[in-house]
């Protein structure tokens, strides 16, 4: 459907940065379609492409955005089978594919990176992405690297196992046939970047380029990272508005990948789960409160913009705060088990489908880091009893806290 006209105001105060846009063409109400240019602070441009998913999803589609910064710069390359979306985006735009200088790959998830490698051979942009997102590249789906020795992690094995079975039994089954279908595509290109050896730049935390500085942000996903550019922010899927991002779960690498992976990011704690999402939204704050956020998702939505500054990172904190405040009290309540525990905290509507995995596995995330901080205790066979503490509460404090940031 598509809409009139759109308001392109927003509140001065709380995005002092942002000197302007304007909607070069419009969409849907989810923003499916649209252009739009900003103009920040110093004059500098950003603009806003939006591309399309080829399967329905709930977060919309994905917003690539372009800058000039030592030649074109695409930040995120959008799904698989976008190339034709992002290149009459372009158009809009008055530029071409050939014009780009480079990618800048948030992190490597589908709807982020399933265009790339149509992108890179069609362009001959260079890829740049943080340095664990190559190390990944050949081995996607040993992503799902659970611990079969937590007690947690089995729980979700259980899920999976039932959903398995529950799927069997349906003859819908094969509609997942396109999508299975698509995905091997995606992982082949993946291959392909790797053995054509296309021109790649790998990302460390803290590097610049001109304006542009590169901060690494894992949690949502290991490899992910925001870049900030002179009170503007492009955040990924690390902050969105209206929608929480799906925290990690804890992972142990496979020996293939654990081979090649530095020294620094060996570690798996420091680069997966809710705590290591939480640290690092605290080092997204220490970038001035009144930053301008550019996200993957939801940049437009139900006909409105989404124009946020980093007060959305805090309230993704505090949404997460009182979320464990929840799991620690139905705990409380007897609630001794994974799915128990996400069976209290989720409405039923939720918990169909797929959408049972997801809760619980969201529900580990947020378990695993009340056992690492003491406030509960997961005996060998998952059952979960409460210790009668709130250590998270000075702990992710301190994480996230002014003074930190400060630092
Ligand atoms: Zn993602």
């Amino acid at each position: 459907m598509a809409i009139e006209t759109v308001s392109t105001s927003w509140n001065r105060s709380t995005n002092p940065c942002l000197e302007g846009m304007e909607v070069l063409r419009e969409g849907d109400k989810s923003g499916y379609g649209m252009v739009v240019n900003y103009t920040i602070r110093g004059g500098r441009e950003v603009s806003a492409i939006s591309l399309p998913h080829r399967f329905p999803t709930r977060t919309g589609p994905t917003w690539a955005y372009l800058v000039d910064c030592q030649g074109w710069t695409l930040v995120d390359a959008g799904p698989q089978g976008a190339m034709n979306a992002l290149e009459e985006g372009l158009k809009v735009l008055g530029r071409k594919l050939t014009d780009l200088k480079r990618v800048i790959i948030t992190h490597g998830h589908q709807d982020h990176d399933g265009n790339v490698y149509d992108l890179v051979k069609a362009s001959g942009v260079e890829l740049w992405a943080h340095e664990l997102y190559f190390h990944f590249l050949p081995y996607e789906s040993a992503r799902t690297g659970l611990d079969r020795e937590s007690p947690l992690h089995r729980a979700l094995f259980e899920v999976t196992r039932r959903e398995v079975e529950g799927n069997r039994s349906q003859p819908s089954s094969s509609d997942n046939a396109p999508w299975l279908e698509h995905y091997r595509s995606y992982l082949a290109g993946h291959r392909n970047i790797l053995e054509e050896k296309l021109p790649i730049h790998a990302i460390r935390d803290g590097e610049e380029l001109g304006d542009l500085r590169f901060i690494y942000a894992p949690g949502h996903s290991v490899d992910e990272i925001c870049v900030s550019m002179n009170g503007a922010v492009f955040t990924g899927d690390h902050v969105l508005p209206q929608i929480t991002p799906h925290p990690t779960i804890k992972r142990t690498y496979p020996e293939a990948i654990l081979g090649t992976i530095p020294a620094e990011h060996q570690d798996t704690g420091e680069h997966y789960g809710l705590a290591c999402y939480l640290k690092s939204l605290g080092k997204t704050l220490s970038l001035d409160h009144y930053t301008t956020v550019f996200p993957a998702h939801r940049l437009f939505n139900h006909g409105l913009f989404n124009i946020r500054n980093l007060q959305r990172a805090q309230e993704i904190v505090r949404h997460h705060v009182r979320r464990l405040e929840r799991v620690v009290e139905v705990i409380g309540e007897g609630a001794d088990t994974p799915a128990k525990v996400t069976e209290e905290l989720f409405p039923p509507r939720k918990l169909v489908g797929g959408g049972f995995f997801a809760a619980v596995s969201e529900m580990v995330s947020h378990l695993e880091l009340l056992a690492d901080m003491g406030d509960i205790q997961v005996s060998q066979d998952g059952k979960i009893i409460r210790n009668g503490t709130d250590n998270f509460h000075s702990r992710i404090e301190a994480m996230t806290a002014r003074e930190q940031r400060l630092a």
